[in-house]
């Protein structure tokens, strides 16, 4: 891979010194927003070269939103590598890198947001809070940046999908990009929280994306039925002594629940993972093909 090292980029610490760096650009060039918490990858790094394609100006934020963490969540823990991260960043091409010590008042925030669609399935189960939590910080992200595009990964599906609906319901002018998950080249999809994995869970955390396209290839070759699937996909985690937190497939946008698949339409089906290895959260989907691919339109 070829990156435009950008010497040039600016780092803001504040939001203060975001707006004034950006202030001069407004109207005249299109300005892309990659927002992430950091300890960047090569996942990170795709979203910011889509942001490239996309715009004049890239932007990316580094902040680990403590609104989205429960407190038995990694708040603490989480890897915050600021010097790689910038590297990469300025190695990439980024122009603009933002990284604030908070995005809240020091009394603490008293105005969020509040998902109400969406939110109360998959990763939403069990984070219960996770969702107001991510908005809200998009929210002061978006208010501070004012970008054109801002660019998600597929990665988190249930978050693009909340994100495309803020947008929506409080008519932000923004165009919401989605990214492709990229993954590791054993099929791992890249993570964050990857680097808690010792040698033996990096290997059981490949089980993930094996049950993924399990169940992928059984709806390809006609099983109908969600349930035959999802323990198809039980079983592979299972063997690699893994439980999973849930296995579902669900409609791609409504994210609705499906029993069976409908091998006459397309049914626009995902599949979704995720499951504890080791100390770290895993969550990774992929789309099932509900008709035979020979069939499709
Ligand atoms: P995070 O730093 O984990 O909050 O992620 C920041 C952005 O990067 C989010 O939009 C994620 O969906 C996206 N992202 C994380 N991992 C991947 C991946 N493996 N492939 C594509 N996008 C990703």
């Amino acid at each position: 891979m070829i990156y435009h090292t950008n010497n040039n980029m600016q780092i803001a610490h504040t939001a203060a010194e975001m707006r004034g760096q950006l202030q001069a650009l407004r109207g005249h060039k299109s300005i892309a927003f990659v927002p992430t918490m950091g300890c960047l990858h090569q996942g990170h790094i795709s979203l910011i070269e889509k942001a490239k394609s996309l715009a004049d100006i890239v932007v990316v934020s580094l902040y680990v939103n403590p609104l989205q963490f429960a407190p038995s969540e990694d708040l603490e823990q989480y890897p915050r590598p600021f010097e790689a991260d910038a590297r990469l960043c300025a190695d990439a091409g980024v122009d603009f890198l933002f990284h604030p010590a908070s995005l809240y008042p020091e009394s603490g925030c008293k105005v969020t947001l509040k998902v109400t669609t969406l939110h109360d399935c998959l990763c939403g189960t069990s984070r219960p809070d996770h969702f107001d939590g991510v908005v809200t910080a998009v929210n002061v992200l978006f208010n501070i940046v004012q970008p054109n595009i801002a660019i998600f990964g597929e990665k988190d599906w249930q978050q693009l999908s909340i994100i495309r609906h803020m947008v929506n319901d409080l008519s932000m002018p923004i165009e919401i990009v989605g990214a492709a998950i990229v993954r590791e080249p054993d099929g791992l999809a890249m993570s964050s929280r990857n680097r808690y994995l010792n040698n033996h869970e990096r290997q059981q955390a490949l089980a993930i994306s094996q049950a993924l396209i399990a169940m992928q290839q059984q709806a390809e070759n006609g099983e109908h039925d969600v349930k035959a699937l999802r323990n198809t996909a039980r079983n592979i985690l299972e063997k690699n002594a893994i439980t999973a937190q849930y296995i579902e497939i669900r409609n791609a946008t409504s994210l609705e629940e499906i029993d069976t698949l409908d091998h006459h339409n397309n049914q626009n089906s995902r599949a979704f993972i995720a499951a504890h290895v080791g100390a770290a959260r895993l969550i990774d989907n992929m789309p099932i093909h509900s008709m035979p691919q020979e069939q499709q339109p």
